[in-house]
């Protein structure tokens, strides 16, 4: 598959619209805790700059869910990106109003302005073409460089891109890179390939695990993904996290790996609490023993012996979802063994999902894995062999 590529772009002097994906984590009082999808679209921001265009950012943070919402500003955003690119930014008032329709209009080479949050306008989620054409009235040229969001048919990823010719539009050089990278992945992984899947969105995840079942040797299970599998298979998961309404699809998952020969390993112990918070009593027990009422917040110490077992021959390690509440001291040291040991590992070692990056991230070793995707769902999807609406848009005509 051959992705419409920047630098094949007449871009010199030309105003750019740049989808990015500057979804950033933040922490409790507001702060970015993690910057790495701003400085990982540096690279086409600075080449855009380079050769003098006046550049249009937009990306989405959070869920306002089609609300003008404080807390949801990029005002955050805008404020790192102006220190990291050493220029004035400028954030628009708004997505398509008056204030960035006539700042845009106005921008001049060289300039930055980054609009509202995306979300702020309802048709974005809705891939709405009055928005897309909107956004894309702004500039000359589209750049997606937003790997994130590319598993999304939203109005700023796909739809916009109906508004501009093969000549006018192309993939950003961070989006290239993780096409790039996963594809190789996805064509020839070297074996054994395990996937380790942790964090809490279960339905979404249910879905990619059965698509990647027949890629994968392994398959490790964590965080409050377990619990609807171990639920299951009759464990009592007291008041741990748990979707009742995909308990079947959880079993079809384990036959279906049965059926193709992949081991599919769950937490054998786990650390619980009485409460989902920092300062609650908690505990060390076996996975068949937990206590009614009580929650699994975290793998326990068998768990991670038993997983650094598993992963000791693996050549291949895709990790997406930490295996507990990594927030929360108490609840992190499941994740951070893990961790540890993935990035000591000689295994390709790829790291998908906002909270997976900023778990290996906080304790310093994300410099030791093989590659950290910008995109968690997006990764995913991508690994399961589905082609991204986002990517499609931006295939050159006969690839
Ligand atoms: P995800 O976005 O699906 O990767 O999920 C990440 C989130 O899952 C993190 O914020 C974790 O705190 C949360 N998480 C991990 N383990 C558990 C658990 N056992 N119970 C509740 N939340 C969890």
């Amino acid at each position: 598959m051959e992705l419409l590529n920047i630098k094949n772009l007449d871009l010199a002097g030309k105003k750019v619209f740049i989808r990015c994906d500057f979804n950033v984590p933040m922490d409790e009082f507001g702060n970015i805790s993690d910057d790495r999808r701003i400085r990982s679209a540096l690279s086409t921001i600075n080449y855009c700059l380079d050769q003098d265009c006046a550049v249009i950012l937009a990306s989405h943070l959070g869920r306002p869910d089609g609300q003008v919402v404080a807390k949801y500003s990029l005002v955050p955003v805008a404020r790192r990106l102006q220190h990291l690119l050493k220029r004035e930014v400028l954030l628009a008032k708004d997505v398509i109003g008056e204030d960035a329709i006539f700042n845009a209009s106005e921008l001049k080479p060289g300039g930055v302005l980054i609009l509202e949050n995306l979300r702020y306008e309802e048709g974005e989620t809705e891939n709405d073409k009055e928005l897309s054409e909107k956004l894309a009235s702004m500039a000359d040229f589209y750049i997606n460089d937003a790997f994130g969001v590319s598993h999304r048919a939203h109005s700023s990823v796909e739809g916009i891109t109906h508004f501009f010719d093969e000549k006018h539009k192309a993939a950003g050089f961070l989006l290239q890179k993780e096409i790039e990278f996963l594809g190789k992945i996805i064509q020839k992984p070297v074996r054994p390939f395990a996937a380790i899947i942790g964090g809490s969105k279960v339905s979404g995840k249910l879905e990619a695990l059965i698509n990647l079942l027949p890629r994968v040797d392994k398959v490790l299970i964590g965080g409050g993904m377990a619990f609807t599998f171990l639920k299951k298979l009759g464990y009592n998961i007291g008041a741990s996290l748990v979707e009742d309404d995909l308990l079947d699809e959880a079993g079809r998952i384990m036959d279906e790996a049965k059926k193709l020969g992949v081991k599919f390993y769950l937490p054998v112990d786990l650390v619980v609490a009485e409460k989902f918070s920092e300062d609650s009593i908690s505990k060390l027990v076996s996975a068949q023993e937990m206590p009614d009422g009580w929650m699994g917040l975290d793998i326990g110490p068998a768990t991670v012996r038993l997983y650094r077992e598993v992963l000791n021959d693996v050549q291949t390690v895709l990790w997406n979802g930490p295996m507990g509440v990594y927030e929360m001291d108490k609840f992190a040291r499941g994740s951070n063994k893990i961790a540890h040991f993935v990035a000591d590992s000689y295994a390709t070692t790829i790291v998908g999902g906002g909270d997976t990056a900023d778990l290996v991230q906080r304790i310093g070793v994300d410099d030791e894995m093989t590659f950290i995707s910008t995109g968690g769902g997006a990764s995913l999807e991508l690994l399961e062999g589905k082609i991204l609406p986002g990517v499609a848009s931006l295939m050159a005509k006969g690839s």
